[in-house]
């Protein structure tokens, strides 16, 4: 294991840390702002304003997974119905994207699915579309399963992400690809034992390229979701050497990452949409963003002095 992978995995470890938590509550708010739009839609909205007008696109996140009882479940289904209204009232270029234990997933898989369905009904009357996220294993196949139920229902307006770390994935993407369901592709960003996952980042990214090339090969639209420049780089080349247009896929990044490049790729006219999350719950989007990368961790540290 390197020393990435190292830091990766005792980041993820304490942050389920009862003490840790809860000083990072305490102080970690402001910190944690880098990556946040906001506490509302209203302060989100005009942010989206903001990179739209830079050529970016958003994906629009309300922070919230985990929940402990339905009525929770409840509350978020009506919040991203506000917010899918929201973005249709305010004209701007988002599309949505949640969580599915946010929906209820974790407690009952029905709910979340009539949950999911709501605001995938919604989004549809608006001609939005609504990116269901991946989290960690024992939601994978119940989260692929929703999808599929979706589009088998005739609300096409809905796609998930596939993590290139997971064993399962080549065969998840080729049902996926037969299905059309528009995919984000994604390295992963959950724990994950090595019953399961890769555990090398080289085989990570071989397994990512991988699927990136099942995707423009086979003319299917997807999303290239990395700030890891080996693969970027690499998707623009492929894409160049084998004639494939720039409207054919889509880079996305994440709020506060990276941003001036995020404007670069724009100005090169590539498609990058940035996922934006805002709300009250930031504090386990946060350590996954901080279990990436140490130099999320350095950027927190400086800003404590700002
Ligand atoms: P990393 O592996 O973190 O970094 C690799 C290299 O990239 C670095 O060495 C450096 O060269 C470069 N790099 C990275 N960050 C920076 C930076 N800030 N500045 C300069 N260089 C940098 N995961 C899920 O499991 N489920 C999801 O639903 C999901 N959705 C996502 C949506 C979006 C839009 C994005 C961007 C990520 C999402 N992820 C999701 C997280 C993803 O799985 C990875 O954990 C995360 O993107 C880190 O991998 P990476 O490829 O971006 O680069």
């Amino acid at each position: 294991m390197d020393s990435t992978e190292l830091y990766r995995k005792v980041l993820l470890s304490i942050s389920g840390n009862k003490l840790v938590e809860k000083l990072s509550l305490q102080y970690g708010k402001k910190l944690a702002g880098k990556f946040i739009a906001g506490d509302t839609l209203a302060e989100a909205l005009a942010e989206i304003e903001i990179l739209n007008s830079k050529g970016i696109m958003v994906t629009l996140d309300h922070l919230g997974e985990g929940i402990k009882q339905l009525s929770e479940a409840t509350g978020y289904k009506e919040e991203y119905i506000r917010l899918v209204n929201g973005i249709a009232e305010g004209n701007v270029n988002s599309n949505v994207s949640l969580k599915p234990t946010q929906m209820g997933l974790a407690l009952n898989k029905e709910a979340c699915y009539d949950n999911i369905r709501a605001v995938v009904s919604q989004a549809r009357k608006h001609n939005n579309f609504v990116r269901i996220d991946m989290e960690d294993t024992p939601f994978t196949q119940a989260t692929i399963d929703i999808v599929l139920r979706l589009h088998a229902e005739g609300l096409t307006n809905v796609g998930t992400v596939i993590q290139a770390y997971l064993f399962r994935t080549e065969e998840d993407v080729k049902q996926l690809i037969e299905a059309k369901v528009n995919l984000r592709l994604v390295k992963g960003a959950y724990k994950e034992p090595g019953t399961v996952a890769y555990q090398q980042m080289s085989e990570v990214i071989d397994n990512y390229k991988k699927i990136i090339k099942m995707h423009l090969d086979g003319g299917v639209y997807t999303a290239i979701a990395s700030h890891d420049d080996r693969i970027i780089h690499w998707v623009k080349e492929y894409a160049a050497k084998n004639g494939i247009s720039k409207d054919a896929f889509e880079f996305q990044m994440l709020y506060g990452l990276r941003m001036n490049d995020q404007e670069q790729l724009a100005k090169e006219g590539f498609r990058i949409r940035c996922y934006m999350p805002y709300g009250t719950m930031w504090y386990p989007y946060y350590t996954r963003r901080l279990a990436e990368k140490p130099a999320n961790l350095w950027m927190v540290v400086k800003n404590m002095f700002k």
